[in-house]
């Protein structure tokens, strides 16, 4: 049996978190959450550790948003920019960051997903 979780796409919990939403260039909130808010590890982790727990569960499937890769101005993304000493009012940079978030969340959940539970199998679509 595969598990299957729609990543950055979760109405219900983007209605209780909207510090979790992307935000577009005016601060206006989008739909989509961010993969750099605590959405990650208080949302998906906790869904992937529970489905690896299942011992009918053999493959963790992550379909991700496509909206996920899109430029955010949310208050998480902007600490992660500064952090990094780049430059957080050009746009390009912006995209940039956004397509490495996706990256980078798809390298610690299979990371994850490994520590949780040795050799499952994990895709990304
Ligand atoms: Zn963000």
């Amino acid at each position: 049996m595969k598990a299957r979780c729609l990543v950055c796409h979760d109405p219900a919990q983007a209605e209780q978190h909207p510090d979790w939403q992307q935000r577009d260039v005016a601060g206006q909130p989008r739909r989509t959450l961010c993969l750099n808010s605590p959405y990650v590890a208080k949302v998906l982790w906790p869904w992937m550790t529970h489905a690896a727990g299942d011992p009918a569960c053999d493959a963790l499937e992550f379909e991700i948003s496509a909206e996920a890769g899109e430029p955010c101005w949310c208050d998480a993304c902007a600490l992660h920019l500064k952090e990094a000493g780049l430059d957080l009012n050009d746009p390009a940079v912006r995209k940039r960051f956004a397509l490495d978030s996706v990256a980078r969340f798809r390298k610690e959940t299979a990371a994850y997903a490994e520590a949780v539970r040795p050799g499952l199998k994990v895709r990304f679509t």
